[in-house]
């Protein structure tokens, strides 16, 4: 197998991966990014006609004026604009191409260096969509793996049923229809406020005694006025004992309950992709899950590894998002050519 050599490696073509990539070319390092799905594909797998709390210029990379008409842009307008930006940088985006595995460059293999000042390090193992291997050579490799790919599963019976998700897009299938919200935060309430206009009868299932206290300030009045009126209705203090075909079963404050419910949308979060880092021994705190790198340069004790984005932040995803991780890439190029 030929092994192709790369100055940076990034696996994760979210906006933070697409940053670093950029930063890099800029620095006139050869950049390679890797993803398992589309360009930006957690954008892409937001709710369709979702709004940013973020102002555009919140989410511009590269120095490329992000501009929409409306005071905060749509998923659809950001699609746009990170397509826009990684063609305007001719960005090498590897998309559906799984980075599998990573191992260190053996010091003995060297021989035949193109680039001796900056020798590769890292070893990556990608496959493709269509089962093509291959080998790429990087002096740096920055993990952007972020933390939509594994969604916090509740592990109750009935979780794989084809009615259940985890995650949401439109309404439309909710009309007329018992559908169950799980969760507390931003996304379970926008997904009962979508179902409800969409003419679904919603429930929110929440194990907390109300909901969270980030649930985003402009749209707390409007959720708690429609708790408050009954259009939608919920159950607080509940946790989901199991799902079935047209049930989920609860456990509340008045014992056990049926809910009859022909969708549920769990809404529970995700938990970050780090399996790549624990492959390599990069360690996790076992609290917070955050793996260990210097926040200044995002370097992991590994030398040659980075973090760059959402990973960063473990199990507390809303500790970083694009607007603050974009700069990631910046720190990391700048401790790669100090
Ligand atoms: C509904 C919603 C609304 C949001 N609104 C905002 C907002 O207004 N403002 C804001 O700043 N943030 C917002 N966020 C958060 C924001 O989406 C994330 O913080 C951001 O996507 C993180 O970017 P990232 O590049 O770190 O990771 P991600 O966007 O998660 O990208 C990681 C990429 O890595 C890929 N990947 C993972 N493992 C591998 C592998 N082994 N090989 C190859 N590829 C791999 C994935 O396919 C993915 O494309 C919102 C999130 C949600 C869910």
């Amino acid at each position: 197998m030929t092994v192709v050599t790369v100055d940076v490696a990034v696996v994760g073509a979210g906006p933070c991966g697409l940053a670093t990539a950029i930063a890099a070319k800029r620095a006139g390092l050869s950049a390679m990014v890797f993803d398992r799905g589309c360009l930006v594909s957690g954008l892409a797998s937001y709710p369709t006609y979702m709004t940013f709390f973020s102002t555009a210029e919140r989410l511009e990379i590269g120095g490329v004026p992000f501009v929409v008409a409306t005071e905060k842009p749509t998923r659809r307008d950001a699609l746009a604009y990170y397509r826009a930006v990684a063609s305007l940088y001719d960005l090498d985006v590897r998309q559906f191409e799984n980075v599998e595995s990573m191992r260190p460059v053996r010091m003995d293999s060297r021989a035949g260096e193109p680039d001796p000042a900056r020798p590769a390090r890292w070893l990556l193992s990608t496959r493709t969509r269509g089962g093509v291997a291959q080998e790429i050579a990087a002096h740096a490799v920055v993990v952007a793996t972020g933390y939509f790919g594994r969604p916090s599963t509740l592990g109750v019976p009935g979780e794989s049923l084809p009615h259940v998700r985890h995650g949401y897009h439109e309404g439309h299938a909710g009309w007329r229809q018992d559908v169950v919200v799980v969760g507390g935060a931003n996304s379970a309430v926008d997904a009962a406020l979508d179902l409800l206009q969409a003419g679904a009868r919603v429930t929110m299932v929440h194990f907390g005694e109300s909901l969270d206290s980030n649930v985003k300030p402009w749209v707390r009045p409007v959720i708690e006025a429609r708790l408050k009126e009954g259009t939608v209705q919920a159950r607080f203090g509940s946790r989901v004992k199991a799902i079935e075909a047209d049930s989920v079963v609860l456990e509340g404050p008045a014992g056990e309950e049926h809910l009859h419910a022909t969708q549920v949308y769990l809404m529970t979060g995700f938990l970050p992709e780090t399996r790549l880092l624990e492959q390599i021994g990069v360690p996790l705190d076992a609290e917070s899950g955050i793996p260990a790198h210097d926040p200044l340069t995002m370097a992991t004790p590994l030398a040659g590894v980075y973090l760059a984005g959402v990973i960063a932040s473990g199990n507390q995803a809303n500790r970083i998002f694009i607007e603050n991780g974009r700069d990631h890439g910046d720190a990391i190029v700048a401790h790669l050519t100090r």
